[in-house]
């Protein structure tokens, strides 16, 4: 019998941002995976879903290789970067620890998609075809293929990146051309602000597109994932329906480069 409310986040934890304490042992990346896998789970029981259906990707943009190392002998095995020539650095002084693997999902210019196809994993923030077109033919050179996911602009800001609503079910029919991307799902940043029906609007609104698309996407194009949620909204994306949340500062501790320096926007 259960009397709780189907959702009832009412508040994001953006006015943390900044103040997580710095993660500096083994046991504090412990303790902040367990933490934040303990939300995770309290958030799907409460909506009726799998905790299991959602994929915790720790994002460790700013900070340093030998933190990257604590969080890999605490357990993590995938990382997610936003800037790609940093992760590329990571990666090859990070290439002595077995299966760890990138997730690149920042924005990323056509003359870098080289980079993403020799180290990368997957890649999140796919927003234009000369994109697509670039990754696929440098993934082909070199024998390799990626997840992608499509990033979709939900809260219209004009300076965040992504297509816009409406230009993703067009973008998709032109999937199938380049067979070494595997589309997995779709990518959103929501509003970043305390308001929480507005930041929950922009998650909501990548279900239902999602669930829009399914009915006519192209053979080999896959939307199961919906990677929404971050360190201080991920509740909210989880209530409605996040299959993946990019969790940076709950993890890591509060970065000290702002965040302008990643998102133009902030
Ligand atoms: C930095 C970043 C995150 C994680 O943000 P936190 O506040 O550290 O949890 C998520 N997604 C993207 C695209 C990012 O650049």
């Amino acid at each position: 019998m259960n009397t709780l409310p189907k959702s009832s986040v009412t508040s994001t934890g953006h006015e943390q941002h900044g103040r997580y304490p710095q993660a500096g042992s083994v046991d504090d990346f412990r303790r902040n995976l367990m933490q934040v896998r303990q939300r995770i789970a309290d958030v799907s029981l409460r909506v009726g879903r799998d905790p299991q259906e959602v994929r915790l990707l720790p994002v460790s943009k700013t900070f340093s290789e030998p933190q990257l190392r604590l969080a890999y002998e605490a357990g993590c095995r995938q990382l997610g970067e936003n800037k790609v020539q940093e992760a590329y650095r990571k990666w090859g002084n990070l290439s002595d620890l077995p299966e760890l693997r990138w997730s690149v999902i920042g924005h990323l210019q056509t003359n870098k998609a080289k980079l993403v196809a020799r180290f990368a994993s997957e890649f999140q923030a796919l927003d234009s075809l000369k994109l697509a077109e670039a990754l696929d033919r440098r993934l082909q050179a070199e024998g390799r293929e990626l997840d992608v996911f499509v990033q979709v602009n939900t809260s219209g800001e004009s300076s965040k990146y992504g297509l816009a609503p409406d230009e993703v079910a067009t973008f998709l029919q032109q999937m199938p051309h380049f067979s070494a991307l595997r589309v997995r799902g779709l990518m959103t940043l929501a509003l970043f602000s305390s308001d929480v029906p507005r930041v929950r609007t922009c998650f909501a609104s990548l279900r239902e597109l999602r669930d829009r698309l399914r009915q006519e996407i192209p053979a080999g194009v896959t939307l199961d994932d919906l990677s929404m949620g971050m360190s201080g909204d991920f509740e909210i994306a989880i209530e409605e329906g996040a299959t993946v949340v990019r969790v940076g500062q709950a993890i890591f501790g509060a970065r000290a480069i702002p965040d302008s320096h990643y998102w133009p926007s902030a």
